[in-house]
């Protein structure tokens, strides 16, 4: 409130309505939090799996001074090729060399995994991705899919596993199904100690819904708006030991809404979740 006198020597208050201006301001500051967090997790979440190909990078460039290539050199030296020595040692090398290459690829794949993430969600920000549409079976692609994670989830002791009702063709983009399901079962194993994933798939003759159940950490009730958010992880220091950066169910939903589907989700803290996504069925189409 300002003072002010009139002409004729009234004091009158003068209200400023500073609601809308003050609130414009603090959303414009979160918004540059939003930014500088975002930014911080790249770099995080990119420095990682670089710091990996780094090392063994390194390793493998000095590889001249391990053991194991000094084993090999002198083995050969003594007995030349053939000798049984010489073999167990070119075994250890080998063996040593297939170890880093194999540390360097898994960390690449993860920051291609990252770096296709974030392009995808800057797509569908601004309305760009199109779906590339045609007849498929779905059955075989949710049986691809588990089987391509079927060495995560038993890395972690868990056991994965698809019940399905019989091949079911749609008009979809293979692509974009497979990421939505990729999506929801990694995140599935991410988030379960111990117990099991399943991916089941049902249909009606307008639908056919996919669901992914887990006997993970469950998502409280508070929390459960925010996981579709952009960004957004329920908990930052565990994800952050997961990685991630809150985009792929934020992508997953878009994908499925692209679909004329949705993706939905039912889940309790400490007892597990289950992601759903829900997909048109197209009856014309057959394979
Ligand atoms: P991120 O790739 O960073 O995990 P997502 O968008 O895929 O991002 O997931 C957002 C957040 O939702 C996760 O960080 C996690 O907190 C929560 N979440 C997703 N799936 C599950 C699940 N199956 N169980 C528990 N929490 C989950």
């Amino acid at each position: 409130v300002t003072e002010a006198k009139t002409p004729h020597g009234y004091t009158v208050g003068i209200w400023t309505d500073v609601t809308a201006e003050k609130r414009a301001q603090e959303a414009a500051e979160a918004a540059d939090r939003e930014k500088t967090e975002f930014l911080n997790n790249v770099s995080h979440e990119l420095r990682t799996p670089l710091t990996v190909i780094f090392g063994r990078a390194s390793f493998m460039r000095h590889s001249d001074k391990m053991p194991q290539s000094q084993r090999l050199m002198d083995a050969l030296e003594a007995d030349g090729t053939g000798c049984p020595v010489a073999a167990g040692a070119a075994r250890d090398y080998q063996r040593f060399m297939t170890d880093q290459g194999a540390g360097i690829a898994e960390s690449a794949q993860h920051m291609i995994r990252l770096v296709e993430d974030l392009l995808d969600w800057t797509k569908v920000s601004r309305g760009q991705l199109e779906l590339d549409m045609a007849p498929i079976q779905l059955d075989e692609i949710a049986r691809s899919v588990t089987q391509e994670l079927q060495p995560a989830a038993e890395a972690k002791g868990l056991t994965l596993t698809y019940i399905g009702d019989g091949p079911v063709a749609t008009i979809a983009d293979k692509v974009r199904v497979k990421q939505i399901l990729y999506n929801l079962i990694t995140n599935a194993i991410k988030f379960t100690n111990e117990g099991k994933v399943n991916l089941s798939m049902l249909h009606s003759n307008d639908k056919i819904v996919f669901s992914v159940s887990d006997t993970g950490n469950g998502i409280s009730k508070a929390d459960a708006r925010r996981v579709f958010q952009r960004f957004q992880q329920v908990d930052g220091s565990m994800t952050r030991q997961n990685g991630g950066l809150g985009l792929g169910l934020a992508i997953s939903e878009q994908l499925a809404t692209l679909h004329g589907g949705s993706l939905s989700m039912d889940s309790e803290l400490g007892v597990g979740s289950t992601f759903s996504l829900t997909l048109p069925r197209d009856t014309v189409s057959t394979l």
